[in-house]
């Protein structure tokens, strides 16, 4: 099937080629004639692996062609971010970046091997992630200000989860943390799947992470949610009270989770990539899924190619004055 697929789109080049169409041209009106690879860069099972298995499953449909997720993990997500963006700009090797490795890597790491804006053409906003404060099920603190009160007190005793310096974990509880005055010991693994496990496991103590991995964990009952740090409470966690209402209403934070392309990647391909997102983001059974595990669906205006170059860039100048350098 793939093979007489591929003679199709070629005698279709070829014929593009006689009527004299630039070859890249054509080659972006057949795209796409073979399996696409998205690459993840955290471990499967969290919260970038999941929203790109939900939307790629549609995608791929529109598209006509097989998308590969491949997890490629470490350093908080820059090594696949890295691998991305210098791998050939012909739509066929895709990244979900986010919040993390898109826009607060960069104050983080001054010897980033690439830029979010100048390395990468932004495809399409996936979905936003509302952060929730959470803990091991028999963490001792009943409630948010009884967990603020502890964490202080204990501070050289507690740990906290993330997926990596850079990563959304990560950021989100440096920013919590330094709200709080504190400064645990980080235990960083590679995506918060696996975090997520150990703090089911009890090995860990707390962990700020991205609704989507939380929610089947928390109505399972083997976690603890304190608080979800948005102004508005989650439809679908709504006995989980928002930061201000449970008494921190200075930490609000929620993440995002986008597709990038390696830069000069053929507008035509961008677009036809766009246009399956869109239309992933349109499906009922994709809305269902993203919104059962609590994600905010983009609005149309936040959907085009140029909606997210502008939250990348707005992203980068709120993380920059906030977030030190690591020694990279
Ligand atoms: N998005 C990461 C993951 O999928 C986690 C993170 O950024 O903290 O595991």
């Amino acid at each position: 099937m793939k093979r007489y697929g591929r003679s199709v789109a070629g005698g279709f080049l070829a014929a593009l080629a006689v009527l004299g169409l630039p070859s890249s041209q054509a080659q972006a009106q057949a795209y796409p004639t073979r399996s696409i690879t998205m690459i993840v860069p955290f471990a499967a099972g969290g919260p970038t692996d999941v929203i790109s298995r939900i939307v790629t499953g549609h995608m791929a449909q529109t598209l006509g062609q097989t998308i590969i997720i491949e997890n490629v993990v470490g350093a908080g997500g820059t090594t696949a971010t890295t691998r991305a963006s210098r791998a050939a700009n012909d739509g066929y090797t895709l990244i979900t970046g986010h919040m993390g490795t898109h826009a607060a890597s960069v104050p983080l790491y001054p010897n980033l091997a690439y830029h979010p804006e100048k390395n990468f053409e932004p495809v399409a906003l996936l979905a936003g992630t509302p952060i929730l404060i959470l803990a091991r099920k028999d963490f001792p603190p009943k409630d948010l200000k009884e967990f603020v009160a502890y964490v202080k007190t204990n501070e050289a005793k507690v740990n906290a989860a993330h997926a990596g310096v850079g990563s959304v974990s990560n950021v989100s509880c440096e920013l919590l943390n330094s709200i709080l005055g504190i400064k645990p010991t980080g235990v960083p693994f590679n995506g918060t799947g696996p975090a997520m496990n150990a703090l089911v496991g009890g090995q860990v103590d707390y962990m700020c992470d991205q609704i989507v991995n939380a929610v089947p964990q928390i109505n399972g009952g083997t976690i603890k949610a304190y608080a979800i740090a948005t102004p508005q409470r989650n439809p679908s966690l709504p006995n989980v009270p928002t930061t201000a209402e449970a008494g921190l209403p200075a930490f609000q934070a929620q993440a995002w989770n986008a597709i990038f392309a390696p830069k000069g990647t053929p507008p035509a391909v961008v677009a036809r990539l766009n246009e399956a997102v869109v239309k992933a983001l349109d499906d009922e059974g994709v809305r269902k899924r993203l919104l059962d595990l609590g994600s905010v669906i983009p609005a149309a205006a936040e959907r085009t190619p140029a909606a997210l170059g502008a939250l990348v860039n707005k992203e980068i100048a709120k993380w920059t004055p906030v977030l030190k350098p690591v020694q990279n």
